[in-house]
């Protein structure tokens, strides 16, 4: 037999994109020998909870014992807030983990998992790992198209997935809307909310997406402790759904997904609802300020609900992103995500913005992107 482990690997796994992750700020300062601001990965640029972080060093020690393997605390707080007993919480590696898990269990070759174009890449890797087909349908004025993807329902259809906030377009849709959509959902079809920007989409009134888990049996919320909370690096996330679907994933993840000091530092954000507001306030400030900076640049972002801003500058976007990293400005081109004339920037500080308004209009000054900015 001449076959290979290459031989092994599936078509389907074959054919996968890489997620592309934001260049390290570390690797950029080095190469560049410059000091560097990160606005390309939506991290919370006001760092964790004080509180977060003390809980997190107080169980440093313990490192040497392996965690609650079934996360109790943290599962009973979480179940106890959001008012659903502790066997509808699942915790996760991030949310990422759970997208992915959520795909395994209900997916496979012959199924098809939808969601829509221009949304957070791992949707469709997941989808598609699973064996199953993907299938996108199309946006609107860059934002969900709930009507879309209702009408691309079709009995082999078992997971949809939906970001509200959607990244990388900040847009997000309200609650008529998703209501009506879920109206159109059979049973049978999984949606996935993937709420990882809830907290910052202010004007919204979206916090109560438990409203809509009482009454549909199909539907996951998944939340994360990456965003407001500050706890990108810390790896937890959860999700709200129902028992027989989490009991599922928890026989698939791996015994200890989260680490104790992950525990421990989400159960103290959870405490820390000053750290918070704060965030969630200083970032609407700082998103007005940096949409309206980029405005009076010749820029058009798209109003964002979210802690990052998408912008369409034209066919030179990949260019401008260079420049702008060679003056020490780390944004996201999304040729990648699917939209090759567009930029994202994360929300940072007054100071990250404004070095990052002061590189933008250099950068254009200069004429770099060749003059293509498509907004101007
Ligand atoms: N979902 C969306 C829409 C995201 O943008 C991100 C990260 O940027 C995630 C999930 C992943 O979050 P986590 O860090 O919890 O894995």
């Amino acid at each position: 037999m001449t076959r290979t482990i290459e031989d092994l690997i599936p078509d389907y796994l074959r054919g996968l994109p890489v997620y592309v992750p934001g260049k390290p700020i570390e690797e950029v300062e080095r190469e560049l020998k410059i000091h560097a601001v990160k606005l390309a990965s939506n991290e919370n640029p006001l760092g964790p909870s004080p509180k977060a972080m003390a809980a997190a060093r107080a169980v440093l020690g313990d490192s040497n014992r392996y965690p609650d393997g079934g996360t109790k605390l943290l599962r009973e707080t979480l179940a106890e807030r959001r008012g659903v007993t502790a066997e509808e919480i699942f915790i996760g590696l991030g949310s990422s983990e759970i997208i992915d898990l959520a795909a395994r269990v209900l997916l496979r070759a012959g199924w098809h998992g939808l969601t829509s174009e221009g949304t957070y890449a791992p949707f469709s890797v997941a989808i598609r790992a699973s064996g199953a087909e993907l299938v996108l349908a199309p946006q609107r004025e860059f934002a969900f198209n709930l009507q879309a993807i209702a009408k691309a329902i079709t009995p082999k259809t078992g997971a949809i997935y939906l970001a509200n906030p959607n990244n990388p377009t900040g847009s997000a849709f309200g609650r008529e809307e998703f209501e009506e959509f879920l109206a159109a959902v059979p049973d049978g079809v999984l949606v996935v909310l993937d709420e990882a920007y809830i907290h910052y989409a202010v004007s919204m009134g979206l916090r109560d997406s438990e409203e809509a888990y009482r009454t549909r049996k199909n539907l996951l919320i998944l939340r994360t402790f990456s965003k407001v909370y500050g706890l990108a690096g810390l790896r937890i996330g959860y999700a709200i759904g129902r028992p027989a679907l989490l009991a599922a994933m928890n026989k698939l993840r791996t015994p200890f997904n989260t680490s104790g000091v992950a525990q421990a530092a989400a159960l103290a954000a959870l405490d820390d609802g000053e750290h918070v507001t704060r965030c969630i306030e200083t970032n609407a400030a700082e998103r007005k300020r940096l949409s309206e900076g980029l405005a009076k640049l010749g820029l058009r972002p798209v109003r964002s609900e979210a802690n990052f801003v998408f912008i369409v500058v034209g066919p030179d976007a990949k260019a401008l992103s260079d420049d702008l990293l060679r003056m020490g400005v780390i944004v996201r081109p999304l040729g990648w995500m699917g939209f090759p004339e567009a930029i994202r920037i994360s929300v940072g500080t007054t100071e990250e913005n404004d070095k990052c308004l002061s590189a933008m209009a250099q950068v254009i000054s200069k004429g770099a992107g060749k003059g293509e900015l498509a907004a101007r």
